[in-house]
């Protein structure tokens, strides 16, 4: 950090990614994008519309939002637009937790503490149970000007889903309390909370292109809520970065919309190849939470992660580990081609066998 860094940020962490190699070619199972390309119909819509970049974006995103709108069965002002979820959720720590703080689980995507230490917003972490789950008890205690919530369901890294009557009764302990749910892994799950915002106006849900429909690198987002809600985040986006989308994002993300069939048959392989990989991890004697996302968490008992990672990277297959302590020996695996996974599992087989 240089000397002429404003004194608030100095000493403070940013967010790590998982990493984009360039050196060689991995079979790259690190940062839970789609295995497959997006739909043939996602690159002609961004091929055409390149032809009016001299132009900017509808500040309004008006076609995106009607049909992201339709999608969910609510209404345009139901939706605001993010280059990707990050973005909204940058927004979002700003507009409505700065004045109460947040929670969040101690396992969690570890962007919610870099935001909120960014902002000088206060935070709390709440452990997990020891099988990685939630309690929803620690989320529904209503008190007074009490912390507002922010939960990843599926969470990440765990793929856990905390289950549709948890995420609902967190919502309702406190009407005057903002409750985020980040859906990035939802479209792997068995449900969403988006039709929760017709009942509760407190309620924010976030969800991405990145994952489920195989647009990481376009960028694209949205969020779902309340019309009040939203008009803040309009107000957040209009404040920093009003044509936040470029015009080729936005007709990627219509276009994926509007090729259902493409869309539900990719998650369909991901899901099918996930719990095939996390059978054959069992039997290799691996410890593997019940994924309800695009990647697998696991351990196997005795074996320190970082070790194992490192061979696997020799092998040319890139995973994920994080350093803290609760769990410094899980890997968490993205979900690839079938083809992808069988190779990993006979590297592991092997890896463990010497
Ligand atoms: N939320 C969670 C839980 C994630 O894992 C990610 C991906 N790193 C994001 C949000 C952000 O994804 P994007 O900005 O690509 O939509």
């Amino acid at each position: 950090m240089s000397k002429f860094l404003a004194g608030f940020y100095q000493g403070l962490s940013a967010y790590v990614p998982g990493e984009q190699p360039r050196d060689r070619k991995y079979i790259k199972l690190n940062t839970n994008e789609s295995p497959y390309p997006p739909s043939p119909k996602v690159t002609a819509a961004i091929a055409e519309r390149t032809a009016d970049m001299n132009l900017y974006p509808d500040p309004e995103y008006k076609s995106f939002r009607e049909k992201a709108a339709a999608y969910h069965g609510v209404g345009i002002e139901n939706i605001s637009v993010g280059g990707g979820s990050d973005e909204l959720l940058d927004w979002i720590f700003r507009a409505f937790f700065q004045d109460r703080g947040v929670i969040f689980p101690d396992v969690t995507y570890g962007f919610y503490k870099v935001w909120a230490a960014l902002y000088g917003i206060k935070y709390r972490e709440i452990p997990l149970k020891d099988d990685f789950t939630i309690d929803a008890a620690d989320y529904t205690r209503a008190e007074k000007g009490g912390p507002c919530v922010v939960l990843a369901d599926p969470n990440a890294p765990t793929g856990i889903a905390a289950g549709r009557e948890a995420i609902e009764s967190i919502v309702a302990a406190d009407p005057d309390r903002v409750v985020v749910i980040d859906e990035a892994y939802a479209d792997f799950s068995t449900y969403t909370s988006a039709p929760l915002i017709k009942k509760y106006d407190n309620l924010i849900v976030v969800r991405t292109f990145s994952k489920s429909r195989s647009f990481a690198g376009g960028r694209a987002g949205y969020c779902l809520s309340s019309p009040e809600i939203i008009k803040d985040i309009e107000f957040m986006r209009f404040s920093t970065n009003p044509f936040n989308l470029s015009r080729m994002a936005c007709a990627a993300a219509e276009a994926s919309f509007d090729d259902d069939d493409y869309f539900r048959a990719r998650v369909a392989d991901v899901v099918r190849v996930r719990d095939g990989f996390s059978d054959e991890l069992r039997k290799l004697g691996f410890e593997v939470t019940e994924s309800s996302s695009n990647f697998v968490f696991a351990r196997f008992p005795g074996k320190n992660g970082k070790e194992l990672a490192a061979s696997l990277r020799e092998r040319g297959i890139l995973i994920r580990r994080f350093d803290s302590e609760r769990i410094k020996d899980h890997l968490r695996i993205t979900v690839g081609t079938a083809e992808q996974m069988s190779t990993l599992v006979d590297a592991l087989a092997d890896i463990l066998k010497g």
